[in-house]
């Protein structure tokens, strides 16, 4: 219903999905009916996007987002025209940008990944309005993008500090989280999107999940030596 509503993620995944280009089509800037202002979201979205795609190696152009009303169709048609020109100028998706298909998946595959770390990190500026159409240039920069996907964390859990009292494990969306009463948890790494939560969520006085970034985490225990012996039942 808006253009708002279009995540991120819905863009990579239909690249992922064999798109060669996508429009977005939204209302004309500050002619939003409500008070969200939703297609400035998507245009931050679609700023931000173009640079995920640049940075690994998609050529942004397959990409556009046009404002317009219902009664707009000249401009609809001209939009549409505008994006098939350039799709058919540009190829198949990967062919134009050197990817063949299994590093065009595996690439994008990585990125959607890190979507809900990029959303959290970048949730101000995404939320924002910009003024004019001079500030969508260098809204997000390649040295930006680059330092925020060199900088991804990695969680991993103190296995001296776990109390198994089980909240990271409730609470991850991914269950990336594998534990179980009186058992040290421990995070999946291939199944964890980097979102933060249960980093957010272990209570203080255990801190037993730790980020860290730049280097791999260390490794869990052993199964076998993942038992929480209490103090009350060494007696
Ligand atoms: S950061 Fe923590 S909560 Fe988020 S996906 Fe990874 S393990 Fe789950
Ligand atoms: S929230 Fe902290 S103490 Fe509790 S199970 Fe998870 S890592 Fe262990």
């Amino acid at each position: 219903m808006c253009s708002g509503r279009v995540d991120l993620k819905f863009v990579l995944k239909a690249f992922l999905n064999g798109c060669d280009g996508i429009l977005i089509g939204g209302c004309r800037l500050n002619e939003c009916n409500y008070v969200t202002h939703g297609n400035y979201h998507a245009l931050n979205m679609v700023i931000l996007c173009k640079k995920l795609m640049e940075h690994i190696g998609l050529n942004p152009e397959r990409l556009m987002i046009a404002f317009m009303s219902s009664a707009d169709g000249f401009r609809f048609v001209e939009k549409v025209s505008e994006l098939s020109n350039k799709v058919r100028e540009l190829g198949p998706l990967g062919k134009n940008e050197g990817l063949d298909q299994n590093e065009l998946k595996a690439r994008l595959e990585e990125i959607i990944k890190l979507i809900p770390y990029i959303k959290l990190i970048k949730k101000e500026k995404l939320e924002s309005r910009l003024e004019n159409e001079e500030e969508y240039e260098g809204f997000f920069t390649n040295d930006e993008i680059e330092k925020l996907l060199n900088e991804v964390p990695s969680y991993y859990i103190d296995p001296d500090k776990c109390q198994a009292c089980m909240i990271c494990a409730k609470r991850c969306p991914v269950e990336a989280i594998v534990g179980g009463k009186n058992r040290i948890h421990v995070i999946d790494q291939e199944k964890c999107i980097k979102c933060g939560t249960c980093f957010e969520a272990c209570p203080p006085r255990f801190g037993a999940v730790k980020a860290i970034s730049g280097e791999p985490v260390p490794p869990p225990n052993p199964e076998k030596e993942r038992t929480i012996v209490r103090k009350s039942k060494e007696k």
